[in-house]
């Protein structure tokens, strides 16, 4: 949909057709069927953890119910049945990413395990003094440390790829940064706190022109368009469940399988060995490899039936929802005295950040809850992002596919309380 036939519509309640049923979506998700402090729930901190569908509650308590037990011990019925769930929610997420194989999705705890499990094993074999790893300005800070903790202990160095005014990526300065000294560049996607979407496919081609591996950081990209990590030839994509409709807990590491066959283990313990003995043990193949101890089963079950409910979606259809929630929402902050959107990146997924002059991005945030509406305030987890912009911080609000025009109308009734309490 264009910008100029959204902001054309007077309110919400013109209800802008995107051809994509917000309110049918919203009665598969029982949590936002609640109030908060008086007034129904408008849940717009999408970007920090997004809600469940009814579908994936059922399939974890069904499985707490029914299947419980150990996977891969292979003792009894129960065992047969977890292992065959859990290796099935494996397939899944390889087939939704499109991985060459199931035996190249990880399960992590998320996101962050993901990049330290990268970090630790393929850095602490790989990179020594003198090798740069690139990250961008505009990193989590999962995506930072991580870095700096294995640069610390091999000597490499960490240098950071410029993020102008708007939020977007110098990508001229990026292929200009890239050197033979260049091992690893690891980037976020989709910017959680500007909601940027960053041209990964283009990096991937200059990084591997110098023969640098490429990390994906796709936390905040994943709900919002199918992945490909094939097409993308990215070498590492990493996501956490809970941003794709799924648990907490469970998140997901691929990898190009000649990567992790060549990288040593992450933690030891059960699962990941084939055998052990004080003479010396041997390691499981992949994926065990990497899944020291017994694995968040549940939470497996569990994305797996969030990817089900996803891949039920239309998802163009969702996409260009989110869209026009996104511009018609900027279109009713530039009428607000006194605010600045921080990240204006012509390619961006549906994040609205921004601050007001003279009030505390906290303060807004409190005074948005009491009337019922879910913001995120802070310089969530991007520090050295904010500190470019000397910011304290931004008001985010970040929208799914469960929201409506009216949540956004609701924002900025509620941010214009806000203004006349702080100002
Ligand atoms: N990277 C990005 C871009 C994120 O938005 C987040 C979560 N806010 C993370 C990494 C970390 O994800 P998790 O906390 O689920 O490990």
């Amino acid at each position: 949909m264009s910008e100029a036939s959204v902001s054309n519509r007077p309110d919400a309640a013109a209800a802008i057709s995107t051809g994509f049923d917000a309110e049918r979506i919203r009665a598969d998700f029982p949590i936002l069927q609640q109030q908060v402090n008086g007034q129904p729930l408008v849940y717009l901190d999408n970007a920090a953890t997004t809600q469940k569908p009814r579908a994936v509650i059922d399939a974890i308590s069904d499985y707490y119910c029914h299947d419980n037990s150990n996977v891969h011990r292979g003792a009894h019925a129960l065992s047969d049945r977890a292992t065959a769930k859990f290796e099935a929610a494996r397939q899944k997420v390889a087939d939704f990413v499109h991985a060459q194989a199931p035996a190249q999705i990880i399960w992590t705890r998320g996101t962050t395990e993901a990049i330290n499990l990268v970090a630790a094993s393929w850095g602490g074999a790989n990179l020594q003094a003198g090798d740069r790893v690139l990250v961008s300005a505009m990193e989590h800070h999962s995506n930072i440390v991580p870095w700096q903790i294995v640069a610390e202990k091999t000597g490499a160095r960490v240098d950071v790829i410029p993020v102008d005014e708007t939020g977007t990526l110098d990508l001229q300065a990026f292929a200009a940064m890239l050197d033979e000294h260049v091992r690893m560049v690891s980037v976020n996607h989709v910017s959680n706190a500007l909601g940027t979407v960053n041209p990964v496919a283009e990096m991937i081609t200059l990084a591997h022109k110098v023969g640098a591996r490429v990390l994906v950081d796709g936390a905040q990209a994943i709900s919002h368009w199918p992945i490909d990590v094939q097409a993308l030839d990215c070498d590492f994509y990493t996501f956490s469940g809970h941003k794709l409709f799924g648990p907490t807990g469970i998140g997901v590491l691929y990898g190009r399988r000649e990567l992790l066959d060549a990288m040593p283990p992450y933690q030891g313990g059960g699962e990941m060995i084939e055998t052990v003995s004080f003479a010396g043990t041997t390691y499981n193949q992949l994926p065990y490899k990497f899944e020291a101890g017994t694995p968040d089963i549940a939470g497996a079950i569990g994305l797996g039936a969030a990817i089900d409910y996803v891949n039920g979606l239309d998802r163009v259809a969702a996409a260009a929802h989110e869209d026009a929630l996104l511009a018609y929402a900027r279109d009713k902050a530039l009428q607000v005295p006194g605010l600045r959107l921080i990240g204006t990146a012509a390619n961006k997924v549906a994040v609205l950040s921004f601050v007001l002059d003279g009030a505390h991005p906290s303060d807004i945030g409190m005074l948005m809850d009491q009337q019922g509406i879910a913001v995120r305030t802070g310089h969530h987890c991007a520090q050295p992002l904010m500190e470019q912009y000397q910011l304290p911080g931004t008001v985010r609000a970040s929208f799914s596919i469960y929201n409506t025009f009216e949540d956004v109308d609701r924002l900025f009734a509620a941010l214009d309380k806000a203004r006349g309490m702080l100002l």
